[in-house]
This record gives structure tokens, C-alpha cells and sequence, in this order.
């Protein structure tokens, strides 16, 4: 029987959030370590453990037919592939960092620097755009020290803290991409494995709605219900249901992660009580 072929990377920051987000959509993976491949509990798939940097290659000749994997890699090897969902996890940007002692000001001060990286097509692309004449070497790990022992001026990497930039005397110059895991998909699926994989999208869109989303529960006099409920989008709207106690109500909604606060406290105003705020599993439309 075919199944959906799931590349992901074997050890490395995408793994752990790669195999939590299957879970959570009912897609066990058993603990093999060190396997290279392993059939998936409850779903028709096979996990292929890589490093992230093949992944692409793998998905575009067809070893895999999906894998997780970071935007940067994606874009980077350049693969007849497609970004099918982003994932949210795995944020970072690529940027261009140069040490504390060479201040520039203007991206046009690049001009006629070496610049280190493992991000040439990325990087290439960048120069090419905003007209720079940089000249690129490719190194594939420890970009950072790169500038200290004379190898280049300047490196292009991905950050996210910038506590490796600081340790090294490098500055963030300029960001070239943001990045964060997606799911890629190469272009020839058979039927069945399509069919599979939009079951899987489906589940992690549920999963994914579900993180931003918070469900709320409260109490409220009579009077206030209007005034509440103008602040509660609520899926479709606001679920009302009357208290035992005589002239008051409960009202429950759901709300996004992003104006939650905002919300609350205007709840509070327009005399909300006993506010309760519980995770939601999943969203299913
Ligand atoms: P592999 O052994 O699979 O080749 P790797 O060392 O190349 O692993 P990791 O360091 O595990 O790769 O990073 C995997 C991905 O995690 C990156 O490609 C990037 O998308 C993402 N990422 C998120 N934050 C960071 C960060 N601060 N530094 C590097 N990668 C990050
Ligand atoms: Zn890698």
C-alpha cells in the first residue's frame, strides 16, 4: 500500500517541533533511533529521518513526497519543490553581520567586500538586487569566525537571538530573509499520497488555528451582554447561557492571540467577571 512519504530532519532545532506538530495531528513516530525510515502509528506514512540540507533534493526527485523543513534550505538548494504551508516554529532570519570595528552606514558600503556564508544562491541573489559588488566564499559551517581569522569581511548567516553575533564582535547589518519552517512538496504525488497529504494539511491548519486561538468563558449582568459581546468575534458568534443566578449570564468565545489583551481588558470595563482563558486542542471548520 502507498504511503505518504514524511522527510524530516533526523537531529537538529526542526526536529523536536517537526514531530510534535505530527502528533498533534494524531501521527505518532515511534522512537527509532538512529533508523532511517519508520512507519508512522496511525496514519498511512513513513518518516525519513535527514539532514535537513537533503531534504529539498529528496522531496524534488521523489525519495520523499513532503518534508519539514527550514524556508532558508528551501529557497537555498533551489529545488523544483513547492512551499506548501508555513509552519510557524523554527523563526530566524539570514542576515549580513559585520565585526563592531567596521562601522557601515549604507547598503551600497558593502561594495567590493568578501562576505562568508553557506547561503550563497540566497545571498547572490540579494547582491544582484540591490546592485552590490561583493565577492561571496562559501563555507559551510562556523560562518561566525569567519572575519577573525582573516577569511573574509563580513558573513551572511542565520540568526535569532544574536547572542553567537555578539560572542564573535559582529554586528546584525542588514536582514536578507525571514525565515521559519515550511512544509514542502514535490510536484508528481500519485493520487493516494495526494489524497493523504491534504488530510494531513487539513490537520495541521486545525492544529495551527487552534495555538492562536484561546477560548474564553465569563460572567456578566444582563445589561452588559451587548457591550461584551460587540468585543468578542467569536467563530461564528458568542454562546450565551443564563447563570442560576437570576439577571446574570455566561458568555464564551474564542479569541486570537493577537489582540487578546486588548480584548480582556475591554472586557473588564464593560463589566465582565470571572473571566476564564483555556487553551483550545484543535479547530475543525
Ligand atoms: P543538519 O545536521 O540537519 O544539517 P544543521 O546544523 O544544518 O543540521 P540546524 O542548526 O539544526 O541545522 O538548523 C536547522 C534549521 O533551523 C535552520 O535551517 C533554520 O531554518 C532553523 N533555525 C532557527 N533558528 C536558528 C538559528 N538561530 N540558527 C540556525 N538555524 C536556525
Ligand atoms: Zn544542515
Amino acid at each position: 500500500m502507498e504511503k505518504l512519504r514524511i522527510a524530516v530532519q533526523k537531529s537538529g532545532r526542526l526536529s523536536e517541533d517537526s514531530l510534535k506538530l505530527l502528533k498533534e495531528c494524531g501521527i505518532g513516530v515511534p522512537n527509532g533511533n538512529n533508523q532511517l525510515k519508520i512507519n508512522a502509528e496511525n496514519f498511512d506514512a513513513e518518516i525519513l529521518f535527514l539532514r535537513d540540507d537533503d531534504i529539498p533534493e529528496y522531496v524534488q526527485d521523489g525519495v520523499a513526497d513532503i518534508g519539514f523543513v527550514g524556508e532558508n534550505v528551501a529557497i537555498e538548494k533551489n529545488k523544483v519543490t513547492e512551499i506548501i504551508e508555513r509552519l510557524g516554529y523554527g523563526k530566524c532570519r539570514l542576515s549580513i553581520a559585520l565585526p563592531k570595528s567596521k562601522k557601515r552606514k549604507k547598503i551600497k558600503d558593502l561594495d567590493g567586500i568578501k562576505i562568508a556564508t553557506s547561503y550563497p544562491f540566497i545571498l547572490s541573489k540579494w547582491l544582484k538586487q540591490n546592485k552590490i559588488k561583493a565577492e561571496i566564499h562559501e563555507i559551510s559551517g562556523s560562518v561566525e569566525i569567519a572575519p577573525r581569522i582573516g577569511l573574509a569581511d563580513a558573513i551572511c548567516d542565520l540568526v535569532s537571538s544574536g547572542s553567537t553575533l555578539f560572542s564573535n564582535e559582529l554586528y546584525e547589518f542588514e536582514t536578507i530573509l525571514k525565515s521559519e519552517a515550511v512544509l514542502i512538496s514535490g510536484k508528481n504525488l500519485s493520487k493516494k499520497r495526494k489524497e493523504l497529504l491534504d488530510k494531513l494539511l487539513f490537520r495541521i491548519r486545525s492544529v495551527r488555528k487552534a495555538k492562536y486561538n484561546k477560548y474564553v468563558l465569563l460572567n456578566a449582568p444582563n445589561e452588559s451582554i451587548d457591550k461584551i459581546c460587540a468585543y468578542l468575534p467569536g467563530i461564528n458568534s458568542p454562546t450565551i447561557v443564563p447563570l442560576a443566578q437570576k439577571g446574570w449570564s455566561s458568555i464564551h468565545s474564542v479569541i486570537g492571540e493577537n489582540d487578546f489583551w486588548n480584548v480582556i481588558e475591554k472586557l473588564k470595563t464593560a463589566g465582565a467577571q470571572g473571566i476564564l482563558i483555556l487553551p483550545i486542542e484543535k479547530i475543525i471548520e
